[in-house]
């Protein structure tokens, strides 16, 4: 048969694929073939569908820029060959991923959709069936001019579609397994996928290019009452350290000892980059709106604004290698890159 429309589907393991192990009850991942045996509505899609795997399937707990080095490459390998692209992962780490790809692909022009399953898909109740089918169909949907309808990087879980570096997991029990706090949805399945079409990326002319270098020279101080020198200064103060996420209280706030704000100061006049992030899941940082975060500004800490945890961090890991000045890398920080924060 020959079809006009052909998906990439890659496996890189978690729960969607996993088996029980007879001797411990414990979840682990199984090879894709078997994942791909229990879903025979591939065979009635009308597309193509290649598949490949990652080496061997892996809990997302073990997910590395390794890996996602190895994912981009595989993409971009056939990036021209197919209409989109669609990835089998794990829910604990899927919006690290996500976020990590949608920096590591300039002027993506194709959709890339991350999905999974919070049940494997050998569970009778399993959401798994409905995450993978309903992640082809939206990588083959079109716009009216027969281009890709997504082009970008988005995750589908549970009826809805979300910005790749816009989400989060919030529950281990629900099917509902993720948020887009500051985003809109792109997309919600009910008995038609409705298209959010004035919040999807409208793709890039430029031309597509791989970004497979991601530092992990990072560090994260997590602000709380209490926050101790003995505890705090090792992590502030580590010489491997390039890059810190800070996160701040509320819009950006943070305790103003003097030990803290001079042991940030000294970071920044080292060169590392310190980025003011918000522990709130909804809103950002808006530094000098206190007094507490004004201290921040003026040292030369970096604003996150509304970006997720896995957003602000993949994109230091992005940023990092790139060897821009100080104030170059500042503004790119900064910048809507990639739609992962609003200006
Ligand atoms: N531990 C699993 C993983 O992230 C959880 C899941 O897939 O939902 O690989």
């Amino acid at each position: 048969m020959t079809y006009t429309s052909s998906i990439l589907l890659l496996y890189t393991g978690g729960t969607i694929g996993m088996v029980a192990d007879p001797k411990t009850g414990s979840l682990k991942p199984f090879e894709f073939s078997n994942l791909l045996k229990q879903i025979p509505e591939l065979n009635q899609m009308n597309c193509r569908i290649d598949t490949d795997s990652l080496d061997a399937p892996i809990d997302s707990s073990n997910m590395s820029p390794d890996h996602w080095h190895r994912l981009a490459k595989r993409i971009e390998k056939d990036y021209y060959h197919y209409d989109g692209f669609v990835v089998l992962h794990g829910s604990d780490t899927m919006a690290y991923t996500s976020s990590a790809l949608s920096f590591m692909f300039e002027n993506l022009s194709k959709p890339v959709i991350l999905t999974g399953s919070q049940l494997p898909i050998g569970i009778p109740r399993s959401d798994a069936r409905e995450n993978l089918l309903t992640s082809l169909e939206i990588a083959l949907a079109k716009n009216e001019e027969g281009g890709p309808r997504v082009p970008e990087v988005a995750v589908y879980f549970e009826y809805d579609l979300l910005r790749g570096n816009r989400l989060h997991k919030i529950s281990t029990q629900d099917f509902e397994a993720f948020q887009s706090m500051n985003y809109p949805r792109l997309a919600e399945a009910g008995v038609r996928i409705q298209f959010s079409d004035n919040y999807i990326f409208k793709g890039s002319s430029g031309s597509f290019r791989t970004h497979t270098q991601m530092s992990a020279k990072v560090g994260v101080l997590t602000a709380f009452p209490g926050l101790a020198p003995e505890f705090a200064l090792p992590v502030i103060n580590n010489p491997h350290t390039e890059g810190l996420v800070y996160r701040t209280f509320g819009s950006g706030n943070t305790p103003t000892h003097p030990w803290l704000l001079k042991a940030l100061e000294e970071a920044v006049k080292r060169g590392v980059k310190v980025i003011n992030l918000s522990q709130c899941d909804g809103g950002g940082v808006f530094m000098g709106q206190y007094e507490s975060s004004r201290a921040l500004l003026d040292i030369g800490v970096i604003s996150a604004q509304d970006m997720t945890f896995e957003s602000a961090i993949t994109k230091l890991m992005y940023l990092l290698p790139l060897g821009l000045s100080a104030d170059e890398f500042k503004q790119q920080y900064e910048s809507n890159l990639r739609g992962e924060l609003t200006e």
